[in-house]
């Protein structure tokens, strides 16, 4: 299979060899032909699979190929792409730059926690595609700065993810001033009731694409537990980077007290790093995230809501320094390495208190994690399980759920969890 056959005109095949792409990911041969003969889609994607490519390119073919408006020089907003957080967005609008860069279409991010006058001077004027977060996109609508009314396309990436963080109403105000003439394509990693119930609502006799099977994590990465006390855990971590000689390294903490303060720590111990969580103002995340990219800083630690959509080609390490407490995140954290089809490891730092959460992880990608044993960091079995602190960073979430495979719904919506998530997000 290769990019030609799919139907792609020359502008964009150009676009994706400029990229290297020898040949689409399994989601982009499975979706490309469906989006070009204008069938909604549900597709159950992790991040990682090429799932990007594989909206943008057929949506930037399409228009393309409709025909040009009357008045060419009235930019209107066509495709409209909603995503949980303000990376991602930006990510997905620069994928949109580099997949329609021999295309005449212009395109504009918006998200929240930035002025928003420069926005409203780019939509003024004039895009076709609009990438943006829910929450700053309403600020929008209500000011009337932007107009909907002419939109073909909507694109919910990372459905689940944007419900995880309480926008099911934020979506269902946009897409109540969207036409109801439109092709609505929706990507999610994982399939809940709450997906179901929002794809019954907005999609149109959908085709159903998986890449990856329901809920497992993905083929392509490595994984081991490290079975260790929660006092060394620092220790170890340090040990595995320099034993490995590991160098660009995604470090997973609960809380955005543990991130920084683990962060601190491996500073101390000559390993170059930097924590990205949401208390940390858009430029320093940007900066952070620009620097790991460009190898300045070896370890980047996050907590799941900061690290969500970041998106960095073949990041060979993932560390759950702490096991999340929600077992579907286990997924989405590892989905960050062994990207597009390259190998990748992602490694637990475990201890007692979180055997519960690593049964129900476990459980969910239903397969036993190899346990390693590393030598010298045997835990001490004496100590006994304690509860574990989580911060109060989110609040609904906080318990952790015993026996139920991590379920992702309970109380995901309370206003105080929504409203927390809303302001990192805006
Ligand atoms: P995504 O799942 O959209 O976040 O994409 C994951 C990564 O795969 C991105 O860094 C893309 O640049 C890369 N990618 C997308 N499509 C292809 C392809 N056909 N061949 C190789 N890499 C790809």
């Amino acid at each position: 299979m290769s990019f030609t056959s799919l139907g792609l005109s020359a502008p964009l095949l150009k676009a994706i060899k400029e990229q290297g792409y020898d040949k689409p990911t399994p989601i982009q041969a499975q979706s490309i032909p469906i989006i070009l003969k204008r069938q909604d889609i549900l597709a159950g994607a992790q991040t990682g699979t090429g799932k990007t490519a594989g909206f943008t390119l057929p949506m930037l073919e399409l228009l393309n190929r409709a025909k040009p408006s009357r008045d060419k020089k009235a930019h209107h907003v066509k495709v409209l792409i909603l995503t949980p957080t303000r990376e991602l967005a930006s990510q997905v609008e620069e994928s949109v730059r580099i997949y329609g860069k021999h295309l005449p279409f212009k395109s504009t991010v918006i998200f929240g926690g930035v002025k928003i006058n420069p926005q409203i001077t780019a939509l003024r004027r004039g895009v076709e595609i609009v990438v943006a977060t829910p929450g700053r996109l309403l600020d929008h609508i209500s000011q009337k700065t932007i107009n909907l009314s002419k939109v073909d396309f909507l694109i919910l990436d990372e459905a689940d993810r944007m419900l995880d963080m309480g926008f099911v109403n934020d979506i269902k105000k946009v897409i109540a001033v969207l036409p109801k003439e439109r092709q609505t394509l929706l990507f999610s990693a994982t399939y809940s009731d709450e997906i179901k119930k929002l794809s019954q609502k907005f999609l149109r006799s959908p085709a159903l694409i998986e890449v990856a099977r329901r809920n497992t994590s993905s083929e392509t990465v490595k994984q081991a537990v490290y079975p260790v006390d929660k006092e060394r855990k620092r220790e170890l971590l340090t040990h595995l980077i320099n034993k490995g000689k590991w160098t660009q390294v995604l470090v997973f903490t609960r809380t955005k007290h543990g991130a920084n303060r683990l962060s601190g720590q491996l500073e101390k111990d000559s390993i170059s790093s930097v924590a990205i969580h949401g208390n940390k103002s858009q430029n320093a995340r940007t900066k952070a995230l620009a620097d790991f990219k460009a190898g300045k800083i070896r370890v980047l630690v996050a907590t799941d809501i900061a690290a969500r959509g970041i998106d960095i080609d073949q990041l060979p390490h993932v560390v759950n320094y702490e096991l999340p407490n929600v077992s579907e995140d286990y997924v989405h954290r590892i989905g960050r390495t062994g990207r597009a089809g390259h190998e990748g490891e992602a490694v637990s730092l475990v201890c007692v208190d979180e055997n519960e959460f690593l049964e129900n992880i476990e459980k969910l990608i239903n397969k036993d994690i190899p346990k390693i044993w590393e030598k010298g960091f045997k835990p001490d079995p004496s100590i006994k399980a304690e509860p574990i602190n989580m911060g109060g960073n989110r609040g609904a979430r906080n318990k952790p759920r015993g026996g139920n495979g991590g379920n992702r719904n309970g109380g995901r919506n309370s206003n105080s969890s929504r409203n927390s998530n809303r302001s990192r997000s805006r």
